[in-house]
């Protein structure tokens, strides 16, 4: 369970990006939150993930205050640039968690060699982050968080740069892993349509007149869980 209550965040003492956020997200959920460019999404995320500081008020994963990043959050950012190693490859990348973790070698290759396939990158296994498009970095990424099995996942725009087809493959395979894990899923997109398709709930920031975030409308949506192709189509 992730509780928020009173959380506010000012950067450098400046004025407040976020004041006074009050939000409750259940173990297994799969919550969206939705807002315009610069509303405040990744910075909640981000301090969801322990990444940067809050300014004042109570962030609690699992009864505990969020003072850093731990293994028990994953995280998808919204650069994939940032987030991998340049000086590791497609399978270094995605085993670079299990290798913390001193995940025997057979273990490891097993699960990268999953991963890697499940988000289409088989072939590319020993190219460089240099070597490949955005959308594959980005792909890399979600096979590195899912190989890490966190119980949290934090995605930050996590399909953003991909083409519709890929974008498809992905929310269908994301949609079947958290249902089969039971993991909480908190999935920030701009994008009404992928939020509609994929949450159970949706968090709408936006921005008022004082130019900060002190509600989140919480929608609980009728969809159903499981879609089918058709429905898909409807959207795309
Ligand atoms: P986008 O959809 O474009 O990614 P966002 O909703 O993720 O936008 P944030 O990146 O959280 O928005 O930024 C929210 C606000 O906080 C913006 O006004 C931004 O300028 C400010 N901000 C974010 N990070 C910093 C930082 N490190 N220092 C100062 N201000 C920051
Ligand atoms: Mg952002």
């Amino acid at each position: 369970t992730i509780s928020i209550s009173g959380l506010s965040k000012s950067f450098n003492n400046s004025h407040y990006v976020l004041e006074n956020i009050n939000l409750s997200i259940q173990r297994g959920e799969f919550f969206i939150l939705l807002g315009p460019s610069g509303c405040g999404k990744s910075t909640l995320l981000s301090m969801i993930a322990g990444f940067i500081e809050k300014t004042s008020g109570d962030l609690l994963v699992d009864q505990e205050e969020v003072k850093k990043p731990g293994r028990n959050r994953g995280v998808v950012f919204q650069q994939a640039d940032a987030a991998l190693f340049p000086w590791l490859t497609v399978k270094e990348n995605v085993e670079f968690g299990l290798k913390m973790k001193k995940t025997p070698k057979d273990n490891r290759n097993k699960i990268s060699t999953y991963f890697i396939e499940l988000v289409g990158l088989k072939g590319h296994e020993n190219k460089f982050p240099r070597e490949l498009s955005g959308g594959m970095k980005q792909r890399v990424q979600l096979a590195r968080v899912l190989a890490n099995d966190p119980d949290i996942l934090l995605m930050d725009e996590p399909f953003g740069a991909l083409d519709a087809m890929t974008r498809r493959t992905m929310q269908t395979e994301l949609v079947r892993i958290w249902k089969e894990t039971n993991k909480t899923v908190i999935f920030v997109t701009h994008d009404i349509q992928e939020a509609l398709l994929l949450g159970q709930r949706i968090g709408v920031m936006s921005v008022g007149p004082s130019s900060k975030i002190d509600h989140i409308y919480d929608i609980p949506l009728a969809f159903p869980r499981s879609f089918t192709d058709k429905e898909f189509n409807r959207y795309y």
